[in-house]
């Protein structure tokens, strides 16, 4: 793909699950907005296992348009599986992910693409004005989103929205399970990516109907917790458990020994007289050295974790080095030992 103004190619990432009353119109909304920006893009289909018409309809836009890419999964895998098989296909310089209800408006597509022009590596959209159900949808994301910023340290308003426009070297280092595409930004940021939100338009869902209810609040706050935990202990899970148990552990050390004190020196019959302190202690005792050993099966699958996937525990911006020039330099003669071995003579040489 050549670009003929910037240089950049754009991806669109849109998964769709059975969404035949949208996709038509959702296409030519794209391909408006996008043709009017002059720059190269290509749109990514992502068909979730529909059951509808989806499947037929992409195929023929397909047919049509080569900047249309198509996606097919075998069968429904949900929304984030759905993104990261977009992810893992696109090849554009930005890339950008929406949903395919018409509930994103394609004509917001190229404020995203100025605030990446500014060098951020993630811009996130923020609907300002929500049309969803307050009961059902927006309190539990007002508190999902509180929680989140506050967790995760990034001052977003709406980590909801999947209208977001990412650098591929971002979203390749990601893997998206569960409900996570919520929490891309918060994974991102443990990356050292740079955030920024604007505030984009939301539609209400006119033409089919949404695939979620009020039970997605429990797995998004169930998400909060791993996240959290992902993000700052999956390198050091001891850290964690170890101060739990290390909470248990004291007191139930404390309390034992008193009770040993009273037994042994005041002949006192503590089975009778402290029965609940004894309780107290052994559950104390107990549950210490269960977090303790959590703590270190932890530290065992995060080491497996990282090794195994080869995954890196840090990220890099860039390497700067003058090897190579040196490697060329011809090398600066050195005294050689006069007897004797040399100290790294090569074997079989
Ligand atoms: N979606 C998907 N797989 C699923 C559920 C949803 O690909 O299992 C797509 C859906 O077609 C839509 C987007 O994800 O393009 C958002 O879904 P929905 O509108 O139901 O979510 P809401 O806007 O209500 O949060
Ligand atoms: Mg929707």
């Amino acid at each position: 793909m050549n670009d003929r103004q910037s240089g950049q190619t754009i991806s669109i990432v849109v998964p769709l699950y059975n969404e035949q009353e949208s996709v038509r119109l959702l296409y030519t909304r794209l391909s408006e907005a996008l043709s009017r920006l002059k720059q190269a893009y290509e749109l990514i289909f992502v068909d979730d296992g529909s059951r509808d018409q989806t499947p037929g309809i992409l195929d023929e836009i397909y047919e049509k348009d080569s900047r249309v890419c198509i996606v097919r999964l075998r069968r429904n895998f949900g929304q984030a599986a759905a993104l990261q098989a977009g992810f893992d296909f696109c090849q554009g310089d930005i890339i950008i992910s929406m949903d395919g209800d018409l509930q994103h408006d394609p004509e917001d597509i190229p404020q995203f693409l100025n605030k990446m022009a500014e060098g951020y590596d993630i811009v996130s959209g923020w609907r300002v004005a929500r049309k969803d159900p307050w009961l059902t949808r927006r309190l539990p994301s007002r508190v999902a989103n509180w929680l989140m910023a506050k967790l995760s340290g990034i001052p977003l308003h709406d980590f909801g929205t999947t209208f977001k426009a990412y650098r591929p070297e971002i979203i390749q280092n990601i893997q998206l399970y569960g409900e996570l595409h919520r929490f891309i930004p918060a994974l991102a940021s443990w990356s050292g990516a740079t955030i920024t939100e604007i505030p984009i338009k939301n539609a209400i869902r006119e033409k089919g109907r949404s695939h979620y209810g009020l039970s997605r609040t429990v797995r998004v706050l169930l998400d909060l917790i791993s996240i959290k935990f992902l993000l700052d202990y999956s390198t050091r899970p001891l850290h964690f458990f170890g101060l739990l148990s290390l909470l248990s552990l004291g007191p139930g050390t404390v309390i034992g020994f008193f009770l040993l004190y009273e037994k042994l020196f005041l002949r006192k019959e503590i089975m009778f007289e402290h029965g609940p302190l004894i309780f107290a202690a052994v559950l104390f005792f107990l549950a210490g050295i269960q977090f303790l050993s959590v703590g270190l099966i932890g530290e065992m699958l995060s080491r497996t974790y990282y090794e195994s996937q080869k995954k890196p525990i840090y990220t890099l911006r860039e390497t700067k080095s003058r090897r190579r020039e040196a490697a060329l330099r011809p090398e600066p003669k050195e005294a050689v030992p006069a007897a004797g071995r040399q100290p790294f003579e090569r074997i079989g040489k």
